[in-house]
């Protein structure tokens, strides 16, 4: 038998989850078939149940619709609640959507296990307010940093979501004015769009602390923006989404599959695809 999967989302021609998962199945020696399925906001409830009719035993839900996703699980996960996004739902033998976030502890996973960046104890700047901040604030507070400042264009947004997370850990929130007092940080983390556009945010010259690490969630074959303007600054750690791309998708996997390929090997093998080694 062979499990199916896919990936839903606007666009998602390009999307390397097919790439990533058909190499988890080589390695865990399971058979699974995943494919890209393009939905528009009015149809996207239909094409998850379609998928689901079909046989489907579990989709991916990229850009624009981990909101959407939440409101037609049947049940979500500590994880999706959290983040209020869902990245993976399992299509339950009972016929039950259960919706999960897997996009935080991926990038925890890439961090520590990948990058050897222990998170407790360190200050950490999350730049941003959107999907991709919210959904890795409560599996970076987990962690135990001594702080986490959100920093974003919209100052109310970023309180806002600070506030939301005050019971998991110390976490304070603002516009990027706030950068120009703070002290600096260990691990800064560009969770913002802006590299798409090739852009940076407004920060001061002092935000990175000796030895720190920098982190854009943006990935591509060249270094984004994000990451030149981090070396231009002296930082040594530089890192891309890659990994936590890789990572978000071997924990989505495992919930599908009951088995966690080892993601090493698939750096090793996507080489040629990405166009730059990893890990
Ligand atoms: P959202 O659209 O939800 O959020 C975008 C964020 O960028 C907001 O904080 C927004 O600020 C900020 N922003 C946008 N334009 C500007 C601007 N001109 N100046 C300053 N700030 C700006 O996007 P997501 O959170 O879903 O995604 C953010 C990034 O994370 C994307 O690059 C995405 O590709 C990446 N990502 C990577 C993943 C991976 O696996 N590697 C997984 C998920 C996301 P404001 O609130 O003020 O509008």
């Amino acid at each position: 038998m062979i499990n199916r999967y896919t990936v839903i989302g606007q666009p998602v021609a390009h999307s390397m989850s097919p790439a990533i998962h058909h190499l988890f199945g080589e390695l865990t020696q399971r058979r699974v078939l995943y494919t890209r399925s393009e939905a528009t906001p009015e149809n996207f409830s239909d094409t998850v149940l379609q998928w689901q009719k079909n046989g489907g035993q579990g989709c991916n839900i990229t850009l624009p619709f981990k909101q959407l996703a939440l409101k037609i699980c049947d049940r979500l996960s500590p994880s999706a609640q959290l983040a209020q996004a869902v990245n993976t739902i399992h299509m339950h033998r009972d016929g039950n959507l259960v919706g999960h976030n897997t996009d935080g502890s991926g990038l925890c996973t890439d961090l520590e296990i990948n990058q050897r960046f222990a998170i407790a104890g360190q200050h950490v700047l999350l730049l941003g307010a959107g999907g991709a901040a919210r959904g890795a604030l409560g599996p970076l507070l987990e962690k135990r940093p001594a702080l986490v400042h959100i920093a974003n264009r919209s100052a109310d947004r970023a309180k806002a979501l600070a506030a939301s997370f005050a019971g998991f850990g110390t976490t304070t929130g603002g516009g990027y004015d706030t950068l120009d007092t703070a002290q600096a940080f260990d691990l800064v983390i560009n969770a913002t769009s802006l590299s798409l556009q090739g852009e940076i945010p407004p920060l001061p010259e002092h935000v990175f602390a000796a030895g720190a690490v920098s982190y854009d969630m943006m990935y591509g074959k060249d270094d984004t923006s994000f990451m030149s303007w981090s070396r231009t600054q002296g930082v040594g750690r530089v890192c891309g989404g890659f990994g936590m791309l890789v990572e978000q998708a071997a924990d989505a996997f495992f919930i599908w599959e009951g088995a966690r390929p080892k993601t090493r090997m698939v750096f090793t093998r996507l080489h040629d695809l990405i166009g730059r080694s990893y890990a």
